[in-house]
């Protein structure tokens, strides 16, 4: 008899007709490699794809702006940031309006940079604006570690850096699927995930490239189907059981877990990293004893729901008309991983 032929990823997508599903890109590189790829298109009516908290700008709450725009104009420190964080609304101005005011902004590509800016300019004081994932804080506490070794008294860092397992547990039963964030799981290994299915969660690692994209997809959908949780990496050639040591080590030698107030999720407990006490003199808020500051998003502003999969961009009234690339009202349409940004580049049609 002749073998069956075995489906292609992409033919088990476009034939699937299992019960309706919602997958959450928990990455908002998924979310924008997805649509740039196409893969929206493929997919039948009854698998829904929503967006998740994986966009470290966009999760940055806005009284973290506020914070950079006080240590600029009241302190006089020069900011470090990457430049997505630059046109981020805060409650009154962004980093850009505060330039405008004569604030010393500086737009780096990685901490390195700051602490080597911070080493050429004596006579400034610098801070780096420190947010991201398991798979950015191992670099910000290097740039630390050189720091200290270079003797600089004039560097530190103004930390909103998360962690991923707790916002799984918060956003737990917003989707039927998790497709988890390769590159954090390079780092952090796969060993919650695995956990997670215990409390009934279900996920697959995916990679970035068309090919592993699909055959997350593909493998999600054939395990739904299967009607029990499941975890699969499906990113194996990057990801392992035990992810980076050297990554965890470094991390854990010199940084703790504290709350941290996602935008949209509110404040998560044990959910954000900050220096240990070792290395307080490298922590700005303790360094300039910044006073607590409530930052006020625009009322009109959608991104905490869309962050938390409740609804789609194009939900947002001011999308598109006042909130656009060139006028963000939000960080999701800042960011080049945020889902607003992807919603407005590729259309809400795929
Ligand atoms: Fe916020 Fe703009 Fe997205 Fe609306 S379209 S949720 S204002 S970023």
């Amino acid at each position: 008899m002749e073998e069956e032929k075995k489906k292609t990823a992409r033919e088990i997508i476009e034939n699937y007709d299992g019960p309706k599903v919602r997958i959450m890109e928990v990455c908002g590189t998924h979310t924008h490699e997805i649509f740039r790829l196409g893969i929206r298109k493929l997919l039948p009516p009854q698998v829904e794809l929503i967006s998740g908290p994986g966009c470290p700008v966009c999760v940055t709450p806005v009284g973290f702006i506020d914070e950079a725009i006080w240590l600029a104009l009241e302190k006089g420190v020069t900011i470090c940031t990457f430049g997505d964080l630059v046109r981020v609304p805060g409650t009154k101005m962004s980093l850009a309006g505060a330039r405008e005011k004569g604030a010393k902004i500086r737009i780096v590509y990685s901490p390195a940079d700051a602490e080597k800016y911070a080493s050429e300019h004596p006579e400034e004081q610098v801070v780096f604006l420190s947010v991201g994932f398991e798979t950015t804080t191992p670099a910000e506490c290097l740039s630390v570690k050189k720091a200290k070794k270079d003797g600089l008294m004039n560097y530190s860092l103004l930390m909103a850096n998360k962690t991923m397992p707790q916002a799984y547990e918060a956003l737990k039963g917003s989707a039927d699927i998790f497709l988890y964030p390769g590159h954090v799981n390079a780092i952090t290994g796969t060993e919650l995930c695995e956990k997670l299915t215990e409390d009934g969660v279900s996920g697959v690692v995916a990679g970035f490239t068309a090919k592993e994209l699909l055959t997350a997809l593909a493998v999600a959908l054939v395990k739904f189907q299967e009607g029990k949780p499941f975890f699969v990496n499906c990113y194996p050639r990057v990801v392992k059981a035990e992810g980076s040591r050297e990554a965890q080590q470094l991390t854990d030698e010199m940084t703790e877990a504290c709350d941290s107030e996602w935008r949209g999720l509110g404040v998560i407990p044990g959910s954000g990293v900050c220096l240990k006490e070792d290395w307080s003199a490298f922590d700005a808020r303790k360094k300039y004893d910044i006073p607590p500051i409530q930052g006020k998003a625009n009322p009109a502003c959608r991104c905490g729901d869309v962050l938390q999969g409740k609804c789609k961009p194009s939900d947002c009234k001011v999308f598109g008309k006042v909130c656009t690339p060139q006028h963000p009202v939000g960080a999701c349409m800042v960011s080049n991983e945020g889902a607003c940004s992807a919603f407005y580049a590729y259309g809400d049609t795929q």
